[in-house]
């Protein structure tokens, strides 16, 4: 019979190994445990180890390294320089400010401005970049759910904003977010303007904020002979907003953005999140080249073929270029927010570019997991404690240092060890989710609440959010998470042993034998250990017993029977070996 070759990456997890092999992720994480590793289902481990268990586990398949791609195509990222030709594109414009000054009513009241001249309005749920049109030419605004979205942007590398409007209520000045916001705009090289909100209202002081601006933040009003405009608005009344918009023209031209068309098209993922019926469901920004239905495009380590293209109405759409919004579906897997996007020729180089965006992706998360060279050393030395990460935000200082320090005491025999990435005085904010990042880490809230937009974004990352009122409650809840990482024990029942006394035959599944039972009981069903003094010779199955030529559920000590050993991997038993007969359970551990 031909083995089975199973192709690999240079990682991979246990999970998908075991799916990979048909095995069952117990029978899997148990052979690992009996190598020294205590793996869990989402482990990753590397291509050496997955082999050197394959083996143990005597199954009738190869692994196989993955190759190179071999398409012969270069599958690196193209990057575009502006030609010549490139034509001009419309200003793509980040709308932040501190919490309650107004972006989402001066987005909608800009946005209503657009239904005004006529256009449908009815925003969809699901993309967070709009496009408004103000004497004939476009404007893309980005709605910074939190600022860390744009963070997470620049993390990538992306340099996607040419202005950021920084919005201040007029009548409560510069606050935390405020200058978070002028400190994005200044890394992320974006021109500022400042639209000063709330105008409408008898307590606004336009003046305090200016003050405040110039003498603290360095941004100095033109009135004043600085350069940084500053416009005076209000969402409510919609004053100020065409001067607002005109002055965003005015910076687009004087930067004299251009994007080139006739490239493949290029740009961001900025929303991703899936639909039944549709599968999933990508906001992008485009930021060169022209994307159409039908093109193949890939981000991140997942491809596919624009299925629908939609407009930030969800209006179809034939074409969209530079600068624009839209919503694809067609990826066969969910892009990552703030990958990059790319249209290829054809279906083989995607499949082959987000391929190897996946090989790297894996080598370095492998890089971080278990290795071939330590699985040597694991099996002499104990394993790394697992790690459980923890973000406390508490209402106040003292609270919050009791929950730390009750944390840490949480006696784990130094199986797990708690981290705390981070902890603050307050409630539950989109950065703390964004630290998060995954399902890994658990943010723990005591007396504070959770915002609905906070809310949203764990959901969307995945990331756990759990509020506490009660400390003890909170422990527990910590305790119980932490034996959730603990890997299950592997406990072995001896039933019985046995001394062969002669082989009747031996085939590559099957050995018959005759033996005397020295101890316990032999019955069809066990786990059959086979040694030869110190050497443990195999690991097998009995699935047959009998006495006297006749089958029999079980035989005891002093019995003389035949056995029926289903073997995964070709064995030589002799007169003399001794067999042990086993159950082997896996049993969930637990701190206490
Ligand atoms: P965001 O948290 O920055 O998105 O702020 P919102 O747009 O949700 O606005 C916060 C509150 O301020 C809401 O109650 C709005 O109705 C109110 N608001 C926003 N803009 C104005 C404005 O120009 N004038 C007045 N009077 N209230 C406003």
């Amino acid at each position: 019979m031909q083995e089975k070759i199973v192709t690999i990456g240079d990682s991979i997890t246990v999970g998908e190994l075991a799916e990979t092999l048909h095995l069952s992720v117990t029978t899997l994480v148990g052979e690992l445990f009996k190598n020294g590793i205590a793996a869990t289902i989402n482990q990753r481990i590397d291509f050496e180890t997955a082999t050197i268990i394959v083996e143990e586990l005597g199954i009738d398949a190869q692994l196989e390294r993955k190759a190179d791609t071999g398409e012969g195509e270069v599958v690196t990222r193209p990057v575009y320089e502006v030609s010549a030709n490139a034509s001009e594109r419309p200003p793509i414009v980040a709308v932040m400010g501190h919490v309650d000054h107004g972006k989402t009513s001066l987005l909608d009241a800009v946005l209503d401005n657009k239904t005004a001249e006529g256009e449908a309005g009815g925003i969809t749920q699901h993309i967070s970049a709009y496009q408004t049109v103000r004497d004939g030419r476009a404007i893309t605004l980005l709605d910074t759910p939190g600022h860390e979205a744009f963070a997470a942007l620049r993390q990538h590398g992306a340099v996607l904003t040419d202005v950021v409007i920084i919005v201040v209520a007029a009548d409560d000045g510069v606050k935390p977010q405020t200058i978070e916001a002028i400190r994005f705009a200044r890394n992320a090289n974006a021109k500022i303007i400042v639209a000063i909100n709330k105008m409408d209202k008898e307590t606004a002081n336009p003046q305090l904020v200016k003050t405040q601006l110039a003498t603290e933040h360095n941004l100095n009003p033109e009135e004043w002979g600085g350069d940084t405009i500053m416009v005076e608005v209000s969402a409510k009344t919609r004053a100020g907003l065409d001067k607002l918009l005109d002055n965003v023209l005015l910076i687009a031209d004087l930067e004299e953005l251009k994007a080139d068309t006739d490239v493949p098209a290029q740009g961001l993922v900025i929303e991703a999140h899936m639909e039944t019926g549709k599968g999933s469901v990508v906001g992008l920004l485009i930021e060169q080249g022209e994307l159409k239905p039908g093109h193949f495009m890939v981000a991140g380590s997942t491809y596919g073929k624009v299925r629908t293209l939609l407009d930030f109405k969800g209006g179809a759409l034939k074409a969209a270029g530079p600068s624009t919004p839209v919503t694809v579906t067609g990826f066969k897997e969910l892009p990552q927010f703030g990958d990059t996007f790319v249209v290829v020729k054809n279906e083989k180089i995607a499949r082959a570019m987000s391929e190897q965006a996946r090989i790297e992706r894996e080598k370095a998360a492998a890089s971080t997991n278990v290795t071939g060279a330590d699985l040597l050393k694991m099996m002499t030395q104990q394993h790394e404690a697992e790690a459980f990460n923890v973000i406390v935000k508490a209402d106040v200082q003292g609270s919050l240092t009791s929950v730390m320090d009750s944390l840490r005491l949480v006696d784990t025999n130094g199986a797990v060890t708690l981290r705390i990435i981070g902890s603050g005085v307050g409630n539950i904010s989109e950065n703390d989710v964004r630290l998060a990042a995954d399902e890994h880490t658990i943010i723990y809230g005591f007396n504070v609440d959770l915002s609905p937009a906070v809310k949203q974004l764990a959901a969307r990352d995945k990331v756990q959010i759990r509020l506490y009122k009660v400390i003890y409650e909170l422990l527990d809840d910590a305790r119980e998470s932490m034996e959730s990482l603990l890997a299950p024990e592997v406990v072995e029942t001896q039933i019985g042993t046995l001394t062969i006394k002669g082989v009747f035959r031996t085939t590559k599944e099957e050995i018959i034998a005759g033996g005397e039972v020295t101890h316990g009981k032999a019955m069809a069903g066990l786990l059959t250990r086979a040694t030869r003094g110190d050497e443990v010779l195999a690991e097998m199955e009995l699935t047959k017993v009998q006495r006297q030529q006749q089958e029999v559920k079980e035989v005891f000590e002093g019995d003389m029977c035949g056995l029926s050993l289903k073997i995964t991997k070709k064995v030589l038993l002799e007169e003399g070996d001794k067999l042990e007969f086993f159950t082997r359970e896996l049993v969930k551990r637990t701190l206490s």
